[in-house]
């Protein structure tokens, strides 16, 4: 099996590479402090087409395949997961059910503004009882007239405090089971929406996730994505293309602590030797490398599967678990090699090692990721 990127997907990779690298790389610390990340650089990313990956060319985006949305989320990823994680709910859960069963009407209204960046884009499924196990979503949608009326707190939504589209999910009918959730696009100026608390988190920081609070939120019933009951179809669905892509970011985030590690193995000196001439050191980028190209071909292979129709959750689930996990081994591997240069506060690999944790832990933990794959090979 042989797998060649096209010209037009290195130009496509070098021209992101090249953005996150100058631009947004060595701004990261003073995100990291501000939690925020700069308008200068969003307007950039804007100006580049990067808001508009995940939406078709007919309202003003990119339309990009899988593999090439796969590739740009793996050149965010080079600088960590603050800036990779704005555009990455933005373009990843954020706008992925709207795109796949959003009427005509709704993709009109929304999906211009979303393309440029001017509208940005949540998800919420998260709440206090329902994390892993979703299904004990209690938000609760009820129509009355042509307006539902929406009851709940999500909680730990990305981008949740700054967005201006935010997709919910909810129950629409609370005597039966999960067919009866439904989806809706709200707005923060919706009645009824407030942010309720934005949380200080150990990394990832620039892109805050926060509590979002619906007292009787008023949501038109245009609002509605896809048919009433049919929610939680949409929410799996919208998982399973998020997946692919936290893979993607982890594959950015291993390849530039490569490199990191790599030019720190040649310069620092100890016993009058490069660290990169002792054979301990060079098993740790051996190990690093192995993790970091099996990875790669995970996270194409499920690329290129989604692209043809092919992608199983079982594909998804081993390249999200496979990559999150090499990625956490190579942080900490990378951290090792600096020595107590790496655990000073600011330096770029500890912010790394910091982000990483969390791509063991959302849209679906590494256990979930599990239960998925040993349900799939038993039932082979
Ligand atoms: C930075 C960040 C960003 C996030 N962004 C979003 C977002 O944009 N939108 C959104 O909706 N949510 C978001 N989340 C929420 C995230 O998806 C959840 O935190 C995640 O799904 C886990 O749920 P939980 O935190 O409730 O943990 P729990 O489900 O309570 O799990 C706790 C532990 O128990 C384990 N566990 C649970 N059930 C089982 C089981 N059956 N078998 C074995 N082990 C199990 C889990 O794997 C985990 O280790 C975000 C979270 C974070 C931290």
């Amino acid at each position: 099996m042989d797998f060649e990127l096209t010209p037009e997907q290195r130009a496509l990779t070098q021209t992101v590479k090249d953005f996150v690298d100058q631009r947004v790389d060595p701004r990261m610390s003073e995100i990291e402090r501000q939690n925020r990340i700069p308008e200068d650089i969003f307007a950039e990313a804007s100006a580049l087409g990067l808001f508009g990956i995940s939406i078709p060319e007919k309202y003003g985006g990119t339309g990009l395949s899988r593999l090439d949305r796969a590739l740009v989320h793996q050149m965010l990823g080079r600088s960590g997961f603050g800036f990779a994680g704005a555009l990455a709910s933005h373009t990843g859960i954020g706008s992925d059910a709207l795109v796949s069963i959003g009427t005509e009407e709704q993709k009109q209204r929304y999906l211009p503004r979303m393309a440029t960046g001017a509208l940005r884009a949540a998800f919420a499924l998260t709440e206090s009882e329902a994390g892993s196990d979703v299904g004990g979503i209690k938000t609760v949608a009820r129509k009355r007239g042509d307006r539902y009326y929406l009851n709940g707190v999500k909680r730990f939504i990305s981008g949740g405090s700054r967005a201006g589209l935010i997709t919910i999910v909810a129950r629409t009918n609370i005597d039966k089971q999960l067919k009866e959730f439904s989806v809706f696009l709200v707005e923060p100026s919706f009645p009824g929406f407030r942010v309720g608390e934005v949380y200080e988190t150990m990394g990832s920081r620039g892109h805050p996730i926060a509590e979002l609070v619906l007292e009787d939120c008023e949501v038109p019933e245009e609002n509605r994505l896809g048919p009433e009951g049919e929610g939680w179809l949409a929410a799996m669905k919208t998982l399973n293309e998020g997946r692919p892509l936290v893979a993607a970011r982890c594959l950015g985030a291993c390849e530039r602590l490569i490199e990191i590690s790599t030019d720190y193995a040649r310069s620092r000196k100890q016993f009058g030797k490069s660290l990169g001439e002792f054979q301990a050191i060079q098993f740790m980028l051996a190990d690093m490398a192995a993790r970091t190209e099996a990875a790669r071909w995970l996270t194409y292979h499920s690329a290129v599967l989604a692209d043809s129709g092919r992608l199983t959750p079982e594909t998804i689930s081993i390249a999200k678990l496979f990559a999150s996990e090499a990625l956490a081994f190579v942080a900490d591997a990378a951290l090792q090699i600096q020595g107590g240069t790496g655990y000073i506060a600011d330096n770029p690999v500890g912010r790394f090692y910091r982000d990483a944790r969390v791509t063991r832990i959302y849209e679906g933990t590494s256990e979930i990721q599990r239960i998925i794959i040993g349900r799939a090979v038993l039932r082979r």
